[in-house]
Order: C-alpha cells, then structure tokens, then sequence
C-alpha cells in the first residue's frame, strides 16, 4: 500500500503540495496527541495538523457531535436560519470582549485574513495595509503579498506582480525575538534573531514609526499581525510593542487586526486570546485552525463558540502548565548544547532555534537540522518547522499533551541532538 500510494501521490497530486521527512509518514490512524502510521507504528504528535488539531484527534467529543450533525442536516447556506449557528456565534463572541460581538464565519484563515483587510479598507475608506516582517497571514493571492517569507511564495509574488500590486506598502520590521520578551524561559548570552540584528524594544518601535511615516504619510487602513509569529518560529515582540504599533495606527486612522489563527483558543496558555497577553483590544480578529480542529472552519470577528471541549477539558490551562514545564525542559537542553541556539515562545508554541553556536547564532545547516528531526522522527517523535532558514523546530501538539509526554519528546530530543555531536 505505501508504494501505491507513493504512485498515486507522484502521478495525481501537485507537487507543490510537500511531504515532510525523507520517507514521507503514510498515516491510517489518530488519537489525541498519537498518530498511527500504516505498519501501526505510533508518533507522538507535537505540530497538530499545523496547529490544528487543538482539541485532539478524533477527540470523542467532537466527534461524537459530527456525527450527530451529520445524521440531521448538512448545509443550508446563510440564506436561512439554524439554531447551532445562532448559538455558536452567541458562544464564540462571549468569549470576546466588548465591543467584539459579531462574527463571520469563513472556511480558512486565508479568507478570515482577506475579509479582515477588506473590512478595514471599506470601514476607514483607506487603502494600505500594515503587517510586520516575518509575519505569515495565509496563501491566497491577497495574503501573501503580507508574507516576507519567501519560499512560501514559490517564486511568483515578485515576478508576476501578484502580490504587490494589490499591496502598496508591507512594513518589514525587524527579525526576531527580544531581550524582554514575555515567556518563561529567557535567552542565554544574547536574544534571539535569524540575522543577529535584534532590535531593543525602543529601535523597534522607532522603525515601526518610521515607516508609518515615510511610506504612509497619512492614513492607513489596517494593521494585522500575530500575537506570537507562527510560521516564522515562535517569534515573540519587545514587550508592549503592540500596545505602542496599535496607538500609532489608531492616530492614522487604521484598523487593528489580530491573526489570532494560531493562538487563538487558549494556545499560549496564560490567555484564551493573544492579543490579551499585549494588553489590547483588536477591532478585527481572525481565527483559523483550532476552531474546526481540522475542518475546514474559520471565522472573523469584529465589533457588533467551539471551545466547548477546549473549556471542558481544561486545555487553556493544560497549554500553560505542560507549556511552561516543556519550555523549562527544553531549556535544559539548550543550556547543554551549544546548537540549541534558543528555546522561545509561551503556553504550547514553542520554538526551538538551531544554530551553528550561540555567539554568531548563525543558522545550522540545514541538511544537519535535518538528521535531527528526521531521527526524532525515527524514534516516534513528529515536530514542525519554521522560520527563515527552517531553522526552528516548531513545536505546537495538541492541547491534551500531558507532562509524561514532555518527558518523552525531550529525551527523544536529547538523544537525537546527542547523536548529532558525536
Ligand atoms: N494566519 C496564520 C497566523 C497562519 O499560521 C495561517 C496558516 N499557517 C494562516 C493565517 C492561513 O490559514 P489557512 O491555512 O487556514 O488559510
């Protein structure tokens, strides 16, 4: 069967559409924070589907619920009403605060992202859109033009215009983390950034402001940006730098959008949302993801549910405590090895930055991070990756991952980084 499907993938499926891992896992089977390949051979799962699959896979509840649903009544579209729609949208929008009570529901984030810009455009009836370097806010042609990583990209966004036309101005602030940044553990020697140019909170916030005012002289029309940068690795701001960003695009007129698609739902822990670990109060938020714990659900909401198995099974909190003490973990090793260069982020998203060493803080070969992650994976550990130079291992399992997990993954860890230096 795995040669077949081999086959099929190689004659009938795009091949922009990559596998991870030399040989790519052929999966049959989920439970929880386990996936089962197809010799039955069982991983323990720490990147969720993409941080998806928050809840779970297969949690019973959900599906439980599915099937009910799905035995009732498929679709109807908008064009009438349903009682679990009405009482989703009420629960999903008392989880926000005020003035945050309206929500639209969309299949991705992508979309979530493209309404969000568009909402903003119309509302404040100006064009330019702010987002921050490093930053990833989806694939749809629109969003992509506020994606600075390149090689999600394939190639075309300069070359045909397709981005950067609809974008005029994308602000690229600076890479990487920061001296006061808001996690548990903190950096060694020196913080964290992919092109050792970390910026102090002030110079950030200084080349924030210029670019508001050389290439936006007047107005905007919204700012979006992640609580915690995902795809870039778990890449945190100077504290109080989006308390600053959303006063300075407030004064010019804009909208402030939260992309909450991957910490959302109680992901780092400490807060149900992202954007109340900076202390504010978005006008626009996208959520993706862990809504549909993966189906293909999304939604943005903005002034005028799901989390029922994230709130029943106390997963918030599971995210801080389990988070907390695989950070503190995880941080053990970095203090052992001279290649773990950083161990960053809050609750359960987590990146692990490889380097060449911790004073140039360069980026590991990446055939070298290859061997790591491919021999985590031989022993039955499946992490993500991210960043730049794919530098940092992403780490974002779901949200029921106990302690005894943790202590697993690291000793996997342990052993694959200590192979690595012998
Ligand atoms: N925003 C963020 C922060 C994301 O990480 C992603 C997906 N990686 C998206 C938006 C796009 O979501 P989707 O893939 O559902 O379109």
């Amino acid at each position: 069967p795995y040669e077949r499907m081999q086959k099929i993938r190689e004659q009938h499926i795009v091949p922009s559409l990559r596998t991870y891992y030399k040989k790519p896992l052929l999966l049959h089977q989920g439970h929880m924070q386990w996936l089962f390949d197809h010799e039955g051979r069982r991983y323990l799962d720490l990147f969720a589907g993409i941080v998806t699959v928050s809840v779970g896979h297969c949690h019973p509840k959900v599906t439980m619920a599915t099937q009910k649903q799905l035995a009732r009544l498929w679709h109807t579209t908008n064009i009438y009403m349903y009682p679990a729609i009405h009482e989703y949208a009420e629960k999903l929008t008392s989880l926000f605060p005020d003035p945050l009570k309206v929500v639209y529901l969309t299949n991705s984030g992508s979309e979530a992202n493209d309404l969000a810009m568009f909402m903003a455009r119309l509302h404040t009836r100006n064009f330019d859109i702010i987002c921050l370097r490093g930053g990833y806010h989806g694939g749809s042609p629109y969003t992509l033009g506020l994606t600075s990583l390149t090689s999600y990209k394939h190639g075309v966004a300069n070359g045909f215009g397709c981005t950067t036309t609809m974008l005029p101005d994308v602000f690229r602030g600076p890479w990487g983390g920061s001296h006061c940044r808001d996690s548990p553990v903190q950096t060694v020697r020196k913080c964290s950034c992919t092109e050792g140019a970390c910026l102090a909170k002030d110079q950030y916030i200084e080349q924030f402001k210029d670019t508001l005012n050389t290439s936006v002289p007047k107005t905007v029309a919204g700012f979006i940006a992640e609580p915690m940068q995902g795809v870039n690795g778990a890449v945190q701001y100077p504290r109080n730098f989006l308390k600053e960003a959303y006063q300075l695009i407030r004064e010019r007129g804009g909208l402030c959008i939260s992309d909450e698609v991957q910490t959302g739902f109680g992901r780092t822990g400490s807060h149900f949302w992202g954007f109340q670990t900076h202390g504010v109060v978005p006008d626009i938020v996208t959520l993706a993801k862990g809504i549909g714990n993966g189906f293909p659900m999304a939604a943005v909401v903005t002034t005028k549910g799901i989390s029922i198995a994230i709130e029943e099974d106390g997963l918030q909190k599971n995210s801080e405590d389990v988070g907390t003490y695989m950070l503190l973990e995880l941080a053990k090793l970095r203090d052992k090895f001279e290649i773990v260069g950083d161990v960053r982020g809050k609750g359960l998203m987590i990146g692990v930055e490889m380097v060449t060493d911790k004073d140039s803080r360069r980026p590991l070969p990446v055939e070298e991070i290859n061997q790591i992650w491919e021999d985590c994976k031989d022993m039955g550990v499946l992490i993500g990756r991210g960043g730049l130079y794919s530098q940092t291992f992403r780490i974002k399992p779901p949200m029921c991952i106990t302690k005894r997990d943790v202590d697993f993954a690291v000793e996997v860890f342990h052993t694959a980084l200590q192979r690595h230096m012998r």
